[in-house]
C-alpha cells in the first residue's frame, strides 16, 4: 500500500514539475517580432494623405508586404522614405512615381476662423483630428497634430483652409516625423 502511495506521489511531483517548466518556459518565450506590414508602416510618414491610393499608410505598408504594391508611390516621403522602403525589402530603390504627386517641405493647414461657419465638414474629413471647433462656430487647427494631408480642403464650403509653412516651434519634431531615413 505504501508502495502504491508512494509510487502515487513521485507521478503528481513528476507531472506538477513538468508543467512548472512548461509555464516557465512560455513565460521565457520572447514576443513575436514585428510583421514585415509592420516595419513598413514604420518607415512610413503617417500623413494618411492617401496619395498612394490605399486607405492611409498601414494599408500601403499591407500590400507592399504581401508584394502587390510598388515602394515609390508615397510623394510625402519621398526619396528618404523610398530608399528606407528598399533597404528594409532589399531592394534597389527607385524614382517616386509622379503618378502619385511629388515631394516638396511640409505645409500644414490653417483656417480662416473670420470666414468658418462652422459646419464641421472638415472635422469629418481630417484622419488624424487635428481640427477642433463646436458646431457653427469657428473651426481652428490643432498644428503640432495636423500632418499637411490636405484631406480637409476639398471639403470646406467657403474655402477657408489654406495651406502654409509650420510654426517655427513644431518644425524640428515635424520633419523627424516625416524624415524616417534621418530620424532612425
Ligand atoms: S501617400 Fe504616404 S503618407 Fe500618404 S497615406 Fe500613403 S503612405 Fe501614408
Ligand atoms: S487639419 Fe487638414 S491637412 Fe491637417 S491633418 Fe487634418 S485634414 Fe489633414
Ligand atoms: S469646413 Fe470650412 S467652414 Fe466648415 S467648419 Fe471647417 S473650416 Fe469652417
Amino acid at each position: 500500500m505504501l508502495t502504491v502511495l508512494s509510487l502515487a506521489l513521485v507521478v503528481g511531483l513528476a507531472a506538477w514539475s513538468a508543467s512548472r517548466l512548461a509555464g516557465a518556459s512560455q513565460a521565457n518565450t520572447p514576443p513575436p517580432s514585428s510583421s514585415l506590414a509592420d516595419r513598413l508602416d514604420q518607415l512610413l510618414p503617417q500623413t494618411q494623405c492617401r496619395q498612394c491610393l490605399f486607405d492611409g499608410c498601414r494599408p500601403y505598408a499591407e500590400a507592399m508586404a504581401r508584394g502587390e504594391a510598388d515602394i515609390n508611390r508615397c510623394p510625402p516621403g519621398g526619396d528618404a522614405t523610398i530608399t528606407a522602403l528598399a533597404r528594409e525589402l532589399g531592394r534597389t530603390p527607385i524614382p517616386l512615381n509622379p503618378a502619385h504627386g511629388v515631394h516638396g517641405p511640409l505645409r500644414l493647414a490653417r483656417i480662416d476662423e473670420s470666414r468658418c461657419i462652422g459646419c464641421r465638414l472638415c472635422i469629418k474629413a481630417c484622419p488624424v483630428d487635428a481640427i477642433v471647433g463646436a458646431p457653427k462656430l469657428m473651426h481652428t487647427v490643432i498644428a503640432t497634430d495636423c500632418t499637411g494631408c490636405e484631406l480637409c480642403l476639398p471639403p470646406c464650403p467657403v474655402d477657408c483652409i489654406d495651406l502654409g509653412p509650420p510654426p517655427t516651434r513644431i518644425l524640428a519634431p515635424v520633419t523627424a516625423i516625416t524624415d524616417p531615413v534621418t530620424s532612425s
